[in-house]
């Protein structure tokens, strides 16, 4: 869709303006930098103007004028998206989620909490916490991205081994449509079959079906006690059949299986100059496991006999448990010290992909032949929260002008082993193009039908997820 003209702009900013309460419009000047582009930092677009509605009626009312005008829309929760969905282009006007902020129920019957979709992550958490529950879920981005960002973009991070992606989460939502209407699906049942189950069309769509106002989610029990090892292992075939060996042996209780290749882990390590590995020795692979209940007692004697018989069978060759909450958090230092290595790897690809456990190594070996063969100063490093089929790889040739063809070689591959380009941070715009790698014509098409049905004159986040 093409930008509007100046006139029709000033047309829309205006009755925009009328529509909303004082200060809810920007214009240039007052718009800085601020809307321009979402965490990746790529493609960076001042918006035409941001609209910043505080209720789900002005919600309706921006999109219906929208609409009317065939106005262009980017969705903007947090801007912490790491596939440039919010990152607005040429002549979109931005529609922030930022005022629409709140928890407004917390229900401890039913184990539910209900909020605006712009409130932020952590808000909602200690809103659960504050209340004796916990909201699980979580990763880094928690202190700025929005609970509708996170459902937008179906988020995973810590704990989906146990409780699943954002979307599990997700027992009621109401939405707004881009010709305005209001679709309020707030149901707080477990059980609903009563017709479709509306609210997936929003969520994991990443704003392109409807922009997400307001949203129940299901809460559990607080967890008590939590205990954590780093293991080393010496072969794939290992870790595998130690993710299954502790599955079965803490009883549903695991939180975390995180795996680090040595590519990764000795090189967190050689950058990041406060940590060292509690290994003497280096390894082929290292494994962060933790576990969660609530006795803390029994939990350490589970978690302890579940590793004297994987080291008994040489699942592993090593393990350390934590005794205290610092020396847990220099294993999670380890683990998480990818956002201290990448100044060090620009410019670096990040791959966010997902595939049978079973044919990783298959991927990994392919991928790593192909990038000596064609790339031969490729560095890969590889990282993944094995348990959810995740991989995480970071990929630099030290050359800008090669990543492309990284991306191309690699998710290639992911499509030749029947993975996905996208485990957890969504298509957006920037995996748009390789969208073919993991479904195929017929399912675009649906989606296109869809997007058709709901969306007809193409407002609501144009150009992302869905190749044109
Ligand atoms: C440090 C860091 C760590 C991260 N770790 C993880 C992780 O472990 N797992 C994981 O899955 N992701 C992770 N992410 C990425 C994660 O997807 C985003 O942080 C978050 O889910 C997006 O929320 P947001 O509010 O910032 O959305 P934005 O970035 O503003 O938008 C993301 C997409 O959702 C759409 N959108 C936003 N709000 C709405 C709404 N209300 N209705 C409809 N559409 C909407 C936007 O149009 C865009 O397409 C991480 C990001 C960072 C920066």
């Amino acid at each position: 869709m093409s930008a509007v003209s100046v006139s029709t702009r000033d047309g829309i900013v205006y009755r925009l303006r009328n529509q909303l309460a004082d200060g809810a419009v920007l214009t240039s000047p007052e718009i800085g930098e601020r809307y321009s582009v979402d965490y990746t930092g790529e493609n960076a677009q001042a918006p035409l103007a941001v609209v910043r509605p505080g209720s789900t009626a002005e919600v309706a009312a921006v999109l219906r004028t929208c609409s009317e005008f065939a106005q262009p829309v980017v969705v903007q929760g947090g801007l912490t998206g790491l596939a440039g969905g919010a990152t607005p282009r040429k002549g979109e006007i931005a529609l922030s989620l930022e005022r629409l902020n709140g928890v407004e129920e917390l229900d401890p019957v039913s184990m539910t909490i209900t909020a605006r979709a712009g409130t932020p992550l952590q808000a909602v958490q200690d809103a659960a916490a504050d209340a004796g529950l916990l909201l699980p879920l979580d990763f880094g981005a928690r202190g700025s991205c929005h609970i509708g960002g996170a459902i937008a973009t179906n988020a995973g991070g810590n704990q989906v081994i146990r409780f699943g992606m954002a979307r599990n989460l997700v027992l009621g939502l109401e939405a707004v449509l881009a010709d305005g209407t209001v679709i309020s699906s707030m149901n707080k049942m477990l059980k609903n079959n009563a017709g479709y189950d509306l609210k997936q069309l929003f969520v994991g769509t990443e704003g392109t079906l409807g922009v997400i106002t307001r949203v129940v989610l299901r809460l559990a029990p607080r967890l008590s006690s939590r205990c954590t090892a780093l293991c080393t292992a010496e072969s794939f075939g290992n870790v595998v059949d130690l993710l299954q060996a502790v599955q079965t042996g803490l009883a549903g209780s695991i939180s975390a299986y995180e795996v680090m290749w040595a590519s990764y882990y000795d090189k967190v390590l050689e950058i990041v100059e406060t940590l060292r590995s509690p290994f003497a020795d280096p390894h082929p692979f290292y494994v962060l496991v933790e576990s969660e209940g609530v006795d803390q007692a029994t939990d350490d004697e589970r978690l302890e006999s579940v590793l004297a018989s994987a080291l008994e069978s040489q699942l592993i060759t090593d393990a350390v448990i934590a005794r205290s909450e610092n020396e847990r958090q220099t294993f999670w230092a380890i683990r998480d010290g990818v956002g201290e290595i990448t100044p060090a790897l620009s410019p670096y690809v990040p791959l966010d992909v997902s595939m049978d456990i079973k044919v990783m190594p298959r991927f990994l070996e392919s991928f790593d032949r192909a990038l000596a063969a064609e790339l031969p100063n490729s560095l890969n490093l590889v990282f993944g929260h094995l348990g959810d089929n995740n991989l995480h790889l970071f990929v630099t040739t030290g050359h800008e002008a090669e990543n492309d063809r990284v991306l191309e070689l690699a998710y290639g591959l992911v499509g030749e082993c029947g993975g996905s380009i996208s485990a957890e941070h969504g298509v957006g715009s920037l995996k748009r193009d390789f969208l073919h790698h993991s479904r195929t014509p017929k399912e675009i098409d649906l989606m296109g039908r869809l997007k058709q049905a709901l969306d007809p004159r193409g407002i609501l986040n144009p150009g992302r997820v869905i190749p044109s």
